[in-house]
């Protein structure tokens, strides 16, 4: 049995490589969740008779489009646009649209079949989208971002809706993305449909702990893990890696949870800063000036500035890769097992590469997979939905009570399904399976489709 099972994952995953050629990230992703499925298949024989898996591997829908626009000289632009609708089994298709140069096929791919298993362990009515373009935003006028905006909702539109895929941010998209996108969408379609993105600011539609949800949510799993531990984030360093949306909010909560955070980065250095780091001036710096990490250090003089380099040299109690895919590799998770880290908490998805993965197993390291441990964001995109069907608003302390109880929610769904497959202790495998199992009773409900 267990010959034929692991038979079956390799032609799976044969025919992911074969049909999807190049699309590494989008491989990476397929593998780690195969590799925890092996113990499903054992048990359940209908999912490999019904090719439940291989349904779940290939999107609904692929939508690639043209996006031109112009900038303040008048030079024309073509980028490239992307919506990959995943999985639809079990609400409306859900996930962030990504505005930065690396942006490809591969890697909508790769965010929107993770999305699908995130979205299912948060237990809300949502099915699994991720989108974005290769457009960067980065010091573009917002007189530009706006034009961009605006023609690639202009051939995206068509595709959306409250009831049929309902976008929000994710790197290079944040509130004021979500604004022009909003924007030309009530334009095209002459209907004020709140519901149709998430992330609106809180005057016109958004929810209260949208901005903080994702950080947050992170720092809130981080604690969970620490209680089956009997521990706290009482006196834990932690290094959090990016300085964007998820990082700062993810940095604020590990503060007011009794942590420091004492480093955090962007894509050309990293700071440290041993007294930890002063929000006021981070987000002076990252949210308000838009300008770049070095400034903080500029700025506190308990901090200083490294030039490239690694941050996962800081030693720290607790490593929280906030930034990109792939950032944490073998190199630097042996370094952090060195210097005893003992919880890492993903923030962005899939920062850390399989090899590191192996490591901190190995090393005995807590490790809590993005897909279960930064679904704050998507729940509470999903309450916004909730609040905006409703014509209704909620206090910033009833949204934050919500996301805390959905990431204790998703800890110890994780935590248990690890425990009843055998697996004690591995949350990569009880998020992978608990997800799984939620999307494949639904896809066999609809029917062959
Ligand atoms: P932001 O655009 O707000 O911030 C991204 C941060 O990561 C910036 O500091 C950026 O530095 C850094 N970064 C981006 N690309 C690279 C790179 N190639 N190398 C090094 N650093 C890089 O994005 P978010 O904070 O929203 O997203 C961060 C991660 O979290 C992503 O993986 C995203 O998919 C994930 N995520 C986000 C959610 C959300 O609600 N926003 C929800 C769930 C997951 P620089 O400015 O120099 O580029």
């Amino acid at each position: 049995m267990v010959t034929e099972v692991s038979a079956v994952v390799e032609r799976i995953y044969g025919d992911v490589l074969r049909r999807n050629p190049g699309e590494t990230e989008f491989h990476q992703a397929v593998r780690e969740v195969l590799d925890s499925l092996a113990v499903v298949l054992e048990r359940h024989r209908e999912y490999t008779e019904m090719k439940t898996i291989e349904r779940i591997c290939e999107p609904e829908r692929q939508v690639i489009f043209r996006v031109p626009w112009q900038d303040d000289r008048g030079v024309v632009w073509i980028n490239r646009g992307f919506r990959v609708e995943f999985n639809s089994a079990l609400g409306p298709y859900k996930g962030g649209l990504r505005f930065h140069p690396s942006v490809n096929l591969g890697i909508v791919k790769f965010l929107g079949f993770e999305q699908v298993f995130k979205n299912a362990l948060t237990g809300m009515p949502i099915g699994g989208g991720k989108g974005g373009s290769d457009f960067d935003p980065k010091g573009r006028s917002d007189a530009e971002v706006m034009r961009f905006c605006q023609s690639f909702m202009t051939e995206l539109y068509r595709h959306l809706g409250e009831y049929t895929d309902v976008p929000a941010g994710d790197i290079g998209v944040g509130s004021r993305e979500i604004g022009f996108l909003f924007g030309q969408y009530k334009r095209i379609t002459n209907r004020y449909e709140s519901g149709v993105l998430t992330g609106k600011g809180l005057g016109w539609g958004g929810a209260q702990v949208r901005t903080e949800a994702t950080g947050y949510g992170a720092a809130f799993f981080a604690q969970a893990m620490m209680e089956v531990a009997g521990e706290s984030f009482e006196g834990k360093r932690a290094t959090v890696s990016g300085s964007g949306n998820v990082a700062v909010y993810g940095i604020e909560k590990v503060h007011q949870l009794g942590g420091t955070a004492v480093a955090c980065s962007d894509s050309t250095g990293y700071v440290v800063d041993d007294k930890g780091i002063d929000l006021e001036v981070l987000k002076q710096v990252k949210e308000i000036e838009r300008g770049r990490i070095s400034a903080y250090a500029d700025r506190v003089p308990s901090a200083h500035y490294v030039e490239g380099g690694s941050i996962w040299d800081v030693p720290c109690d607790v490593a929280v890769p906030s930034a990109t895919q792939n950032e944490l590799d073998a190199d630097a998770a042996a370094t952090l097992a060195r210097n005893r880290c003992r919880y890492v908490v993903e923030g962005a998805n899939m920062p850390t590469t399989p090899e590191a993965v192996r490591i901190f197993r190995e090393a005995g390291v807590g490790f809590a997979p993005g897909k279960a441990a930064n679904a704050g964001g998507v729940a509470t995109s999903a309450l916004e939905m909730q609040q905006n069907a409703s014509r209704d608003r909620w206090t910033f302390e009833h949204s934050e009570a919500r996301l805390e109880e959905i990431m204790r929610g998703i800890h110890t769904r994780c935590h248990r399904t690890a425990e009843e497959y055998g697996a004690p202790g591995d949350l990569v495998l009880g998020a992978n399976v608990a997800g799984f199992l939620e999307v494949a009773d639904a896809v066999h409900a609809h029917g062959l489709i």
